[in-house]
């Protein structure tokens, strides 16, 4: 079956369409600036990326533009709508409600819209990727992967905040994490990879992207994670900045003469690596930056790696141990030097790295520490859309 898998956002959509048997990618590319003039990006595969400049008012006009260069007679990778088995949609927060992907309803999307104020960005902008779809393809089922539901196994102990219980009676105040979807595909991949049953291990996921976080998987199932109930709170990432004191927010607030509103802005898009290095938010730059002995530049990836390497000794204390240890996404699996400065200072845990699997590993499937080492700690890529692609078949067939 062909799955589309769709991942929207406000103004932007990005898709993939995954023939779950072979699991290989047909076509992918992303629609951005819909709503203001818009660009289609399609790219079939083993074939020429294409860019076309069209008028996209709507995201419902921006996935019909999907589907016409899905099917195109020259560069299509289908021949009609038909040959679309589902559509999988990511959707951000499930809040307590989804513990699990589900087949969409009109249950469902009001239920999600009850999680609205949760995301507030989020959540409206996935309905709308979810009402285009079942408009245009009103036969095709379609199923809703959240990036929370993963975490709902968290206990109380892990989930609850510190504050005044009514606001989590009220509100639903309490962590729920993110990235799930990464989390779920990485710890059962590397059970794979260590060749043991996931039910049997202890496994940390550290995510390290823009967005980064980390993840304690126990037995299969999530037990903590760093993100809470926004993806604001836990590691420093390209520009949000993690935890910090929330009494910092009321002095900048003064200082800076900034509403909430501000602040918040401040913390999610102008802190993290970014504000702390003032060079840039990609750690490419930050390593060019340091190798130009730019202090500030080596100070704001000091500064990631020791927040990760906290989370890691946090979660080894959560779970009472570790069995393995994998990093994932743009910089774990690609940043080998951020990979050493987390991974050398693990020696308590009778971790070794081997410095140059290491620095030879990218973007692949290796075992980055040495065979005597305690815990294994692997590099596994991670494939958010072939694991919606996956839930979608489950939930469907
Ligand atoms: P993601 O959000 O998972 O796409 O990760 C994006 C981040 O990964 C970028 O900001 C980069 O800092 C980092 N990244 C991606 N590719 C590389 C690479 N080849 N070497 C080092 N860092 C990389």
């Amino acid at each position: 079956m062909n799955v589309l898998v769709i991942n929207c956002g406000s103004s932007s959509l990005k898709y993939q369409v995954i023939d779950s048997e072979t699991e290989q990618v047909l076509a992918k590319g992303l629609c951005e600036r819909i709503g203001i003039d818009g660009r289609l990006v399609y790219t079939p595969a083993g074939g020429e990326k294409e860019v076309s400049d069209l008028d996209m008012p709507t995201h419902k006009q921006a996935i019909q533009f999907v589907i016409d260069a899905l099917t195109n007679e020259k560069t299509g990778v289908i021949a009609s709508l038909d040959e679309i088995g589902a559509v999988g949609h990511r959707l951000v927060h499930g809040g307590e409600k989804f513990a699990c992907s589900t087949r969409i309803t009109d249950e469902v999307i009001r239920a999600v819209e009850e999680c609205s104020d949760l995301a507030p960005l989020h959540n409206p902008a996935n309905l709308i990727g979810v009402r285009a779809c079942q408009e245009l393809m009103p036969n095709t089922p379609q199923a809703g992967v959240f990036d929370t539901a993963f975490h709902q196994t968290m206990p109380t102990e892990a989930y609850m905040y510190g504050i005044p219980y009514e606001y989590y009676e009220k509100y639903r105040v309490r962590k729920y994490g993110f990235h799930g979807t990464s989390h779920s595909f990485v710890s059962k991949r590397t059970a794979e990879l260590v060749g043991k049953p996931i039910e049997d291990l202890k496994i940390i996921v550290c995510h390290l992207g823009n967005g980064a976080s980390i993840c304690a998987v126990d037995g299969g199932k999530s037990v903590d994670t760093s993100m809470g109930l926004s993806p604001l709170e836990g590691l420093i990432m390209g520009t949000r900045s993690g935890d910090i004191d929330p009494s910092a927010m009321e002095f900048l607030c003064k200082k800076e003469n900034l509403d909430i509103t501000g602040i918040l802005e401040v913390l999610n898009k102008k802190s993290g690596v970014q504000g702390l290095s003032g060079v840039s938010s990609d750690f490419r730059d930050l390593q060019a930056g340091s190798d130009e002995g730019n202090e500030r530049c080596t100070m704001a990836v000091d500064v990631f790696c020791y927040r990760v390497l906290k989370y890691i000794g946090a979660y080894v204390a959560a779970m009472n141990g570790v069995d393995a240890i994998a990093f994932t996404a743009g910089l774990g699996e690609n940043d080998s030097v951020v990979r050493r400065k987390i991974v050398s200072r693990l020696g308590y845990l009778g971790i070794a790295l081997d410095d140059a699997v290491n620095d030879s590993t990218r973007g692949k499937e290796a075992v980055i520490s040495t065979a005597d080492s305690k815990v294994p700690v692997w590099v596994v890529p991670t494939n958010e859309e072939l694991a919606i692609a996956r839930e979608t078949v489950a939930l469907v067939k």
